[in-house]
């Protein structure tokens, strides 16, 4: 019997929908039991007889495991960001690719909005004090009447910047890729054509990028230094955005006020990160999508996708 692998963490595997469509379809599921992302000698033992189509989170599908996979047919991503995903030998391969667009914007913009709160109130700081045994205060910033400047206008960057209008906070977008400018006009949004320019306005920066060539460290030492030191930098996107010795010099030399990322270069970061130990920088635990509407959403559309991707290919 053809075989799909499933590769998330979090995939619900009690929930019944995915799981019917893909018995329907005459497949068996092959789960990822080890707790965590599988490596690429991981996939190609796990895929190696009869998986025909993948289920994959952040775990790595390069050239390599697509190489080593002749029967593979088609990869679903479980979420966005194709990062992980080696799209172009795929397409030289025949091997079809898919996001499950729209299906965590909402919880993504929900964390990155939590995590301005969280930098500008200390919130973790002010917890950790108070589970010490202090009733120490750190003073915080309101977000009211601030700006808050968002790099990417995409699914994600759209969804915060409805709740930061709602929060009473100004907003200003910068993508160069930006087709219809409508969604923002009609909210008062301000659109920018200069990164600099965006950040030399904003109070707080949230970056909605994927990771590619073109992105990676768009934040490092030269854009640090066109940010106002008390400026707070949010990334729900990816690690390899912000050049990480940049941000920890700026944070140690007071030339940004803060930074709140869920996400990491290396994750998890090595135990005593410096950039980890400093209380002017927080970091979850790349959990963005990780809400319980959303992995269900993620859950159902990954396996449509990649069951239609599968009829298509049969129907050729
Ligand atoms: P999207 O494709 O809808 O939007 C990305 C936007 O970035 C597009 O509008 C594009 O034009 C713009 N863009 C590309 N290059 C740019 C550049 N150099 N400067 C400015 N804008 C640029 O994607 P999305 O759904 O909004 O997701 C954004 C990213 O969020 C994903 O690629 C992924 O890396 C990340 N993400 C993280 C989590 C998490 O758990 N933390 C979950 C989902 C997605």
């Amino acid at each position: 019997m053809n075989k799909i692998l499933i590769t998330p963490k979090s995939f619900p595997v009690t929930m019944k929908e995915p799981i019917e469509l893909i018995q329907a379809a005459g497949l068996e599921p092959i789960y990822n039991h080890s707790g965590r992302t599988l490596t690429e000698a991981e996939i190609i033992e796990l895929s190696k007889q009869d998986v025909v189509g993948i289920i994959v989170g952040v775990d790595p599908i390069s050239a390599h495991v697509l190489d080593s996979l002749p029967q593979l047919k088609a990869v679903s991503k479980y979420g966005m960001g194709t990062d992980n995903i080696d799209c172009k030998r795929a397409e030289e391969l025949d091997i079809e690719v898919r996001v499950a667009a729209g299906t965590n914007n909402v919880s993504v913009a929900e964390l990155a909005i939590g995590l301005i709160f969280a930098a500008a109130r200390k919130i973790p700081t002010t917890v950790a004090e108070v589970k010490n045994g202090s009733w120490k205060r750190v003073m915080g910033n309101e977000i009211t009447g601030k700006t808050l400047g968002i790099i990417g206008a995409g699914q994600i960057g759209r969804e915060v910047a409805l709740r930061a209008r709602g929060l009473c906070m100004n907003v200003i977008v910068y993508d160069p890729y930006l087709q219809d400018a409508s969604f923002f006009q009609e909210r008062d949004i301000e659109i920018s054509t200069s990164l600099e320019e965006l950040l030399g306005v904003s109070d707080f920066v949230s970056l909605h990028v994927p990771a590619t060539p073109t992105t990676t460290h768009i934040i490092n030492k030269t854009t640090l230094g066109y940010c106002k030191p008390s400026c707070y930098l949010i990334n729900t996107s990816r690690g390899e955005l912000v050049d990480e010795e940049a941000l920890y010099d700026a944070l140690i030399n007071n030339k940004l006020a803060g930074a709140a990322q869920d996400v990491f270069s290396i994750e998890p970061p090595s135990p005593n990160h410096k950039l980890v130990e400093l209380d002017s920088f927080i970091l979850t635990s790349h959990t963005g999508a990780y809400t319980q509407e959303a992995v269900e959403r993620m859950a159902l559309r990954a396996t449509e996708n990649l069951l239609s991707m599968l009829k298509e290919k049969s129907h050729r």
